[in-house]
């Protein structure tokens, strides 16, 4: 099994959903976890502590706000003091905002900009010295299929997803001789809190229940009509982070039940 023992890992938005179970992989493996996000720290902090295989490997959170530039500088000078830096570096915070374009609060498209694409360049500029002068970094951005295709009423997510599927193409050139990678995810659906707030507006709109409304949004993309789980992603994201994956660079790794495939 690939072991990170002495490595430390930071997941941004890891509190819930996708982020989560990336952390919860990366301490099963003997890392060093710094968590990020709202909601249920605490609760957070003892699932990922759960998961930890290493009974010296740290488990902490800090609670920058990833669409303020100020609080992310803060947070990874807290990683630098702390742990002496980043050496797998996850960008995985992200939001959503369903409209119409000409509908589409510009406040929206700004929060959906800064946390999904904005963040990541702020977190991967700061890490990059310190992965340098240590020589080794893992680097994975959390996209979507929706880096590599549209969807309607998904402007700024779809803008931002693809940003960072070239932000990610960007670094991986900058760092192509090093031994820093820099790779992009891009899942289909995820039955996470996320996806959940898109299932029951959906069943409002449509008076659908739940499940059927479920069913028919995974049936109209995804083929396999079966969700991705945060655990899938998480081995992808343990794979890219391993020595077997240092010649993969600059991907956009889709794992979507053959959404893309279409
Ligand atoms: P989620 O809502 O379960 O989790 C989002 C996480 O981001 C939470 O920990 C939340 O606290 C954190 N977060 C939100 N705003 C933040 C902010 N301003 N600062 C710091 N943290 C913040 O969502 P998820 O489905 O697990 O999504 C995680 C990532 O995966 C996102 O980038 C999302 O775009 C991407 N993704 C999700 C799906 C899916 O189907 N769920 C598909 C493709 C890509």
């Amino acid at each position: 099994m690939t072991t990170f023992s002495g490595k430390v890992a930071l997941v941004t938005g890891s509190t819930s959903g996708i982020g989560l179970g990336i952390a919860r992989a990366f301490a099963a493996r003997g890392a060093h976890v710094l968590l990020n996000g709202f909601g249920n720290v605490e609760a957070a902090l003892a699932d990922v502590r759960g998961a930890a295989s290493e009974p010296d490997a740290r488990v902490l959170h800090h609670p920058a706000d990833m669409s303020r530039p100020s609080e992310v500088d803060a947070m990874m000078r807290y990683a630098d003091d702390v742990f002496g830096g980043v050496d797998i570096l996850v960008n995985n915070a992200g939001i959503q905002h369903v409209a119409p374009v000409e509908a589409f609060a510009p406040e929206r498209w700004d929060a959906v900009l800064a946390i999904n694409l904005t963040s990541a360049f702020h977190t991967m500029r700061l890490a990059l010295p310190r992965m340098r002068d240590k020589g080794w970094g893992r680097i994975v951005n959390v996209a979507s299929v929706h880096g590599l295709v549209a969807s309607a009423y998904k402007a700024a997510y779809v803008a931002a997803k693809h940003g960072l599927v070239g932000l990610t193409k960007v670094v991986a050139l900058e760092t192509a001789r090093t031994n820093i990678t820099c790779n992009a995810i891009c899942p289909g659906w995820v039955l996470t809190p996320l996806v959940q707030a898109q299932v029951e507006a959906r069943a409002a709109s449509s008076h659908l229940a739940l499940e059927t409304a479920r069913d028919e949004l995974l049936s109209e993309k995804q083929p396999s009509g079966q969700f991705v789980t945060p655990e899938q992603l998480a081995e992808l994201v343990v794979f890219l982070s391993s020595d077997a994956a240092a010649q993969v660079r600059g991907v956009a790794w889709t794992m979507d039940g053959a959404w893309t495939a279409q």
